[in-house]
């Protein structure tokens, strides 16, 4: 599998709270993107990558079985940088932080993916993009209640309440689902500062395009959601079968 990621700072956030984690040993990438002011999200986004690929490293998804004990491993390990965080968020200076994550684990020929929070996993197959996470947020459940268009929730003001997220509360309830990984198959995982400049017609586009060359796709997603604005921080990781 190949990888290629990138962070940016965007055009308007003065820090980038965005954090990244790959290890192409374990098959394992994450992004999250943290929240709290100051310097807290990006303290509870670092400490969310660490922490579940600590629980990752010590003790090996490859050995776990079956999808069912797979799964029970991430859990853990989410649960373990949930708790994190929620510890970290009881002293005054990091009161409210938390995290999204979104993280994939390729396990043979399987794609394990995970997520608490807005950021979001696709899938490029046969030219065409695919949302593979639904977003933990208000206006994700609004557009699902058919009361919200997709494209006005790109821009909507409460677009950035999340109905779960890491750290900010005791326990946390993931989604998981895995799929069927093969050749030429390629994977986005993003934080919303792409998603929010960019509508996946767009990022569809740049994927089709560059769909040899990883990180020259990395560097024109960034570069396109900048040209519209790059309001927030933007991260990107993409991962490719041959
Ligand atoms: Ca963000």
């Amino acid at each position: 599998m190949r990888i290629a990621w990138r962070t940016d700072t965007g055009r308007v956030r003065e820090g980038n709270e965005d954090c990244v984690l790959t290890d192409s040993t374990l098959g394992l990438l994450m992004v999250a993107d943290g929240m709290g002011g100051q310097k807290a999200g990006e303290v509870a986004s670092r400490l969310a990558v660490d922490t579940v690929h600590a629980a990752l490293l010590a003790s090996p998804v490859e050995a776990a079985g079956d999808e069912a004990a797979i799964r029970t491993r991430l859990e853990s390990a989410l649960q373990a940088a949930n708790a994190e965080i929620w510890q970290k968020a009881t002293s005054p200076e990091w009161k409210g932080m938390g995290t999204t994550l979104v993280l994939a684990l390729k396990v043979g020929d399987v794609m394990q993916i995970a997520h608490v929070g807005d950021s979001r996993a696709y899938l490029l197959r046969a030219r065409s993009l695919r949302q593979l996470t639904r977003d933990h947020s208000l206006v994700a459940e609004m557009v699902e209640a058919g009361e919200l268009s997709a494209r006005d929730a790109r821009r909507h003001r409460l677009r950035n309440i999340l109905t779960r997220s890491l750290g900010t509360e005791a326990a946390v309830e993931a989604s998981f689902q895995s799929l069927a990984w093969g050749a030429g198959d390629r994977l986005l995982l993003c934080s919303d500062g792409l998603t929010g400049m960019l509508t996946d017609r767009q990022i569809e586009a740049i994927l089709v395009k560059r769909s040899a060359d990883l990180e020259r796709a990395c560097e024109e997603l960034v570069k396109a959601a900048n040209a519209e604005g790059g309001k927030d921080n933007i991260t990107v990781i993409l991962a490719g079968e041959d």
